[in-house]
């Protein structure tokens, strides 16, 4: 559980740090958060606002320790852990996450907000422009969540084990129409085969008849 003094954290806030896609493009990780963390401690902050920061390549890094209020998200801060997404200049509250970030920073997002749930009982998600007159982070962060590509994967392979049963459902109907083809072949081979006997019978019967007669005769 992680605490803000008495207060459990049960609140993510994802942000953006509305740089440019290329923005420090080549440096490292690092870089990019002691460049942020000087842009805070401009503002008169302790250090970095963020707990949490996800590059455009999906590395993650720790800005503020969880277990410290952060400085993200006014008059929200006590309670909540702040992500920010590198990246998002430009981006309106209602764009898709793709069009401002990388498919690496949605694997990362969703892996840590799991993390995050998995240390801390989290019952909301926001983004900050849910609480606050701002685009930050660039998309709607609970339609975000809704469509997950886990659960469209997930959707994806029921429908395709929908679709191998449907095959084997199908499979065995022709298996089934394949065994009673069969099972016919094989009565009318029966039914053949009874009439060669018969007709065997007959023959040898009306030739012993014969030798029979000219054997008495
Ligand atoms: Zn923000």
């Amino acid at each position: 559980m992680i605490k803000h003094g008495n207060t459990t954290v049960d609140t993510i806030f994802v942000h953006c740090a509305a740089t440019r896609a290329d923005w420090y493009a080549g440096r490292s990780l690092a870089d990019k958060v002691a460049e942020i963390t000087r842009w805070h401690k401009a503002n008169g902050w302790a250090t970095i606002g963020y707990h949490w920061l996800i590059d455009r390549d999906g590395q993650t890094a720790r800005g503020r320790p969880e277990n410290v209020v952060g400085a993200h998200v006014a008059n929200h801060n006590t309670g909540s852990i702040g992500i920010c997404l590198i990246g998002g200049h430009g981006s309106n509250e209602n764009d898709p996450f793709e069009k401002n970030y990388t498919p690496a920073q949605e694997e990362s997002l969703r892996d840590l907000i799991d993390e995050i749930k998995d240390r801390t009982p989290i019952t909301k998600i926001r983004g900050h422009n849910e609480v606050a007159a701002k685009a930050c982070p660039g998309f709607n962060v609970s339609r975000w969540l809704a469509h997950k590509p886990a659960q469209k994967a997930l959707a994806e392979s029921t429908t395709m084990q929908a679709s191998a049963v449907q095959l084997l459902a199908g499979g065995g109907t022709a298996i089934t129409a394949v065994a009673s083809f069969d099972g016919r072949a094989q009565i009318v081979a029966l039914i053949l085969l009874g009439i060669g006997l018969l007709a065997t019978a007959w023959i040898m019967r009306e030739r012993i008849r014969k030798w029979a007669r000219e054997t008495h005769e």
